[in-house]
């Protein structure tokens, strides 16, 4: 006969461990990337949804002499290359394009 297990209530519960925020800046977590977005400066017009749309963070901004964010290239240290910038980016722009990674 199976015994049965205490349910425990969550003051019981052991404590989880807490991981620090913001780690992964330590490593480079893009070294496994297959295609690589490739950024346009001419064709950006720095609407900043390929920023705001990059899950790794990975869309690297500046301030410009307003204090005004700008878009200042590609973290590849960190970029995934799953290619939601390039998708986001304005069809009538298309400032990046993913390309083969290269070796
Ligand atoms: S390819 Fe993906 S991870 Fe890399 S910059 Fe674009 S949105 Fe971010
Ligand atoms: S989405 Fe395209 S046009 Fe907009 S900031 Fe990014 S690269 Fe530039």
């Amino acid at each position: 006969m199976k015994k049965e297990e205490k349910k425990l209530t969550a003051a019981e519960l052991p404590i989880g461990g807490i991981i620090e925020a913001g780690t992964a800046v330590n490593f480079h977590t893009g070294s496994w990337r297959s295609e690589r977005p490739v950024w346009n400066k001419e064709k950006c017009i720095n609407c900043l949804v390929c920023w705001i749309s990059c899950p790794d963070s990975s869309i690297k901004v500046v301030p410009d002499e307003r204090k005004t964010s700008i878009i200042a290239g590609i973290d590849y240290d960190h970029c995934k290359g799953c290619g939601i910038c390039a998708k986001e980016c304005p069809p009538k722009v298309k400032a990046i394009v993913m390309e083969q990674e290269r070796k």
